[in-house]
């Protein structure tokens, strides 16, 4: 498989040399030459096949020759070896839980993935890669327990200073060894404002072969099709289900519409967002117009301009009614969230994340419109994350699962920086 940049001024590379440089030189995203089809075997027997063996079915082709298919196959297994549970929670709605890696991100399998095919890849290369990605929240800990340890590989991180939740913060700071994280006095847009400069700054890219864990990243992107593949393995409605998505820069839905044009059968998407609305506001439109950020309680999702849209542009032809025809936008409140969040509570005793519940309040909306019809919501991050939203909400604390409770006795290790470039190119250029 070849990738083109979206901004059509640098040569087409291969899985390797996409994943290696994560933006494409001409600061274009990277997209696929083709889309591939899923066989009629392999979508006839989805729900028998195993997790492991589907994950490499549906990647393989987008990695071509740059992995071997025994390679490939361990990265796979590691990258699912653990559950993503379809659980009922009402009659007409089932939550795709995502939650349970090793950092209770749905960010775990991208990053689990993307950091061992650049493991494989470093043993064939001498220069070092420095993983340089930006975080609204859930990233920079997925991918620093992803990229922990793994040799020729030196993982920079950018957080919004005060804008991630305390559970968040100790998963990127505390872990030492190859990751550092720099803690940006401004918001996730001067984070990710910041990573893009550095990619096109010759100076900085001369010194360091940098690489980007951000879902612009081929690696990190494509492996998201998993999921969408995982709900329908669960499915057992007769007809397609509606997915709602959770959705700040977009990558995640992204690649459950390409796992869709590859055939998988899902019937609708709803595209939830926050205030941050500039996707739903151009299903709705037609015209996009890129944003600042607005702070949420689903702060994962708050991105003004978000990466992939453009990659959803390409995947239609930039044909605006094709998308809107398989897309819903939503755009729910920070009051709708914690009310959901409350009365799913109370009523089924489902307790929510404040990401999961935009995009049920979403689900349940479309669904009041298209009232025959089933829906899976993806639950994006574990709601102990998020305590200082949830907590209030339900009156009683959530326990900490005993995943991270180690966590709680470490110590955050930062470096501030101001959201200027010269800070950020002081750093790099060390
Ligand atoms: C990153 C994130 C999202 C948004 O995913 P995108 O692929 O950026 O749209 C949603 N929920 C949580 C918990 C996240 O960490």
């Amino acid at each position: 498989m070849r990738y083109y940049s979206l901004n059509q001024q640098a040569p087409p590379v291969d899985f390797q040399a996409a994943s290696i440089a994560g933006q494409a030189p001409d600061g274009g995203l990277y997209f696929p030459e083709q889309i591939p089809k899923f066989s009629k075997e392999l979508l006839h027997n989805l729900n028998t096949i195993p997790r492991a063996e589907l994950a490499f079915e549906v990647i393989r082709p987008y990695v071509g020759d740059a992995i071997p298919d025994d390679v490939l196959r361990g990265i796979c297994a590691e990258t699912v070896a653990f559950e993503f549970p379809l659980v009922p929670v009402t009659s007409q709605i089932a939550a795709l839980e995502l939650f349970h890696g090793p950092t209770l991100a749905f960010k775990d399998v991208g990053a689990r993935f993307m950091s061992r095919c650049l493991g494989y890849f470093s043993r064939q290369q001498t220069a070092p890669v420095t993983v340089l990605v930006a975080t609204s929240g859930d990233t920079g800990g997925a991918v620093a327990d992803g990229f922990l340890g793994v040799e020729g590989v030196e993982v920079v991180i950018l957080y919004p200073s005060g804008k991630v939740s305390p559970l968040q913060e100790l998963q990127l700071t505390t872990l030492g060894q190859n990751i550092t994280a720099l803690e940006v006095r401004g918001n996730f847009d001067d984070c990710q404002r910041l990573v893009k400069q550095a990619f096109l700054d010759p100076r900085v890219t001369s010194h360091r072969q940098l690489t980007s864990a951000n879902s612009i990243n081929v690696a990190r992107w494509l492996p998201q099709q998993f999921y969408y593949c995982f709900a329908l393995q669960q499915w057992e409605q007769p007809a397609p289900p509606v997915v709602a998505v959770p959705s700040g820069n977009f990558g995640n839905i992204c690649a459950g519409l390409m796992a869709h044009a590859s055939g998988l059968p899902i019937g609708h998407f709803v595209a939830a967002c926050n205030a941050n609305s500039a996707v739903a506001d151009y299903l709705r439109t037609g015209t996009f117009e890129a944003r600042q950020a607005i702070a949420t309680l689903s702060n994962a999702m708050d991105v003004g301009n978000p990466s992939n849209f453009g990659r959803i542009l390409e995947l239609f032809g930039k044909r605006h009614a094709d998308i809107s025809r398989l897309v819903s936008g939503a755009v729910v409140s920070d009051a709708d969230t914690t009310a959901t969040i409350g009365r799913v509570h109370q009523e089924t005793g489902y307790l929510l994340d404040p990401h999961g519940a935009v995009a049920l309040w979403a689900l349940e909306q479309y669904l009041s419109e298209h009232p025959t019809e089933h829906g899976i919501f993806l639950e994006t991050a574990h709601p102990v994350k998020f305590p200082e939203v949830v907590e209030p909400v339900i009156g009683t604390t959530v326990p900490v699962p005993v995943a991270v409770q180690g966590l709680l006795s470490r110590t955050k290790q930062s470096v501030l920086l101001e959201p200027s470039y010269e800070a950020l190119q002081e750093f790099l250029l060390r």
